[in-house]
């Protein structure tokens, strides 16, 4: 149920819903979350910049959030976008262990050039220096930016603009956890001045070729299996034999996997499975098999394997060839 919670101070001031989800941002010492309307209320500043709605969708930390939220949300997204014309953007707020999940699904299916921009808090709303509010009041601001149109998803934290495809969450505890390693941030958002200085180059929300179909109720079945010294393949064997859709393999660097997963490849390619090889490595890219000519594979570039997984599991909605699936892997 949406509710207005911010008193006007100009008829011109953009409208942007708040969909609150839980984690960290809505956590309190004491335990127990915050509802959206409250986290929205704690921010000093934000009734004069928007005229926010909020919706609750759950109050979960994101290590509970999975497929099934990731459907939910964007479907409502797109939704409201759909009958809303008039709203300026999406803020959602999301737990900080998920949100390159979560943010990857929506950029990948959101129907929409107005932003949706995801945020999150390292410390919770009661501790010294929450970071929650700050973060709030910057992805407002960022959606009231003339340039953050047609960009994809975004993630603000720590007065930085991310995009959903580079962003990778980097320390455990620290609130500048967020970091595009590779190609860098979008912006930054300063006291005076919201800055873009990056463009997505990859295909994101109207321009996606991947769309999250009408009818989906489930995503296909996609495991995620890291590759390690001394690896003896079975937990891959296990994922393949439990009737996976497709494997994603964290391997070395390069796409480099142990001896016997190597071996593992040709059974499970051959009876069409696709097999994704992706790297633990956080930087470079892995474009083919650099132990041979390992035909079938599929190789991520620069996608992370939780994010190339998420890519999988949308694509893999219809039958997709190898091909198809490395197109998707090289262009989003
Ligand atoms: N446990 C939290 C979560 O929901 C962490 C956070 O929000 O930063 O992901």
């Amino acid at each position: 149920m949406a509710s207005i919670c911010a008193p006007v101070s100009g008829q011109d001031l953009p409208r942007i819903l708040v969909i609150a989800t839980g984690g960290t941002i809505a956590g309190q010492e004491q335990g127990g979350q915050l509802t959206g309307a409250q986290l929205v209320e704690a921010v000093p500043g934000l009734a004069d910049l928007a005229l926010i709605e909020v919706e609750e969708f759950s109050r979960v930390g994101s290590s509970a959030i999975g497929p099934g939220h990731w459907i939910r949300l964007s479907r409502r997204v797109n939704r409201v976008f759909e009958s809303d014309p008039s709203l300026a953007g999406v803020i959602v707020t999301h737990g900080t262990d998920t949100m390159e999940e979560t943010a990857y699904f929506l950029h990948l299916t959101i129907e929409e050039t107005r932003p949706v921009v995801m945020v999150g808090s390292m410390r919770n709303s009661t501790a010294v220096s929450a970071d929650g509010p700050a973060n709030l009041l910057a992805a407002a601001r960022v959606i009231g930016h003339p340039e953050v149109k047609a960009q994809g998803v975004l993630v603000v934290l720590n007065d930085e603009i991310h995009s959903a495809r580079d962003v990778r969450k980097t320390d455990n505890n620290r609130v500048d956890t967020f970091v595009s390693r590779e190609f860098g941030m979008l912006g930054v958002v300063d006291v005076d001045n919201v800055v873009f200085r990056r463009k997505v180059t990859t295909r994101h929300t109207s321009v996606s070729e991947v769309h999250l179909l009408p009818e989906t109720t489930e995503l296909p079945d996609v495991p995620l299996v890291a590759d390690f010294a001394g690896n003896d393949a079975s937990l891959l064997k296990a994922a393949y034999e439990s009737g996976a859709d497709a494997i994603v393999v964290q391997a070395f660097a390069g796409g480099r996997a142990s001896p016997a997963v190597r071996e593992a490849y040709e059974e499970i390619v051959a009876s069409g499975v696709p097999v994704v090889l992706a790297s633990r490595v956080p930087e470079g890219r892995v474009m083919s098999d650099p132990q041979g000519t390992n035909d079938g594979l599929v190789y991520s570039g620069d996608l992370p394997p939780h994010k190339a997984r998420v890519l999988v599991m949308l694509a893999l909605q219809r039958p997709s060839s190898t091909a198809r699936l490395q197109r998707l892997m090289d262009t989003h």
